[in-house]
């Protein structure tokens, strides 16, 4: 059975739009399916605040790939598209990460899933929210629309 993969996409370097416009291309040609796509949001950098604002955006998409397998081939697609690894929260063409393979819990070196920072970044729900509302988090045990409701992050967020 297919599994439902939610994503979240950034880049704050070039031309934001088509970075995110070519990532969503790649994801859709490399899992052979159509993505829900969120809005585009302009958001203000997190972390390292010293750097140009954000495109951010959510996606789904349904996947019969492992959860490996999908690491392995979105980080080939941020390879592809140029990223190069800079310092912790620094400028990137391109960032994907994964925010839930289904309701599946992993904690390995490679990855964390559900990703956990996602419920403290406006940044990442607002976008989640317009795809996944009732995606239910299956660790804190609360919908998404819940989250971004209970959400303490004033960080300002325009919606493109
Ligand atoms: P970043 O610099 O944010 O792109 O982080 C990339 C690193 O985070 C890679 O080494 C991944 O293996 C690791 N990682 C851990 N959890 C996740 C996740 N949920 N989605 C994407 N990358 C992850």
């Amino acid at each position: 059975m297919k599994k439902k993969l939610v994503l979240s996409l950034g880049s704050n370097l070039g031309n934001r739009y088509a970075y995110i416009r070519q990532a969503i291309t790649y994801i859709e040609e490399c899992f052979a399916a159509p993505c829900v796509c969120s809005s585009y949001y302009t958001t203000p950098p997190w972390g390292e605040t010293e750097q140009a604002q954000f495109i951010n955006m959510a996606l789904y998409i349904e996947t019969h790939q492992s959860m490996d397998k999908c690491l392995t081939q979105l980080q080939a697609i941020e390879l592809k598209m140029g990223r190069v690894k800079t310092k912790k929260w620094g400028p990137r063409s391109i960032d994907i990460d994964i925010l839930f393979y289904e309701d599946n819990q992993v904690i390995t070196e490679a990855l964390t899933v559900p990703h956990p920072h996602m419920h403290e970044r406006v940044f990442v729900l607002k976008p989640v929210c317009d795809i996944v509302p009732d995606f239910f988090h299956p660790v804190l045990k609360v919908t998404m629309k819940n989250l971004l409701r209970e959400l303490v992050d004033d960080s300002m967020l325009f919606c493109n």
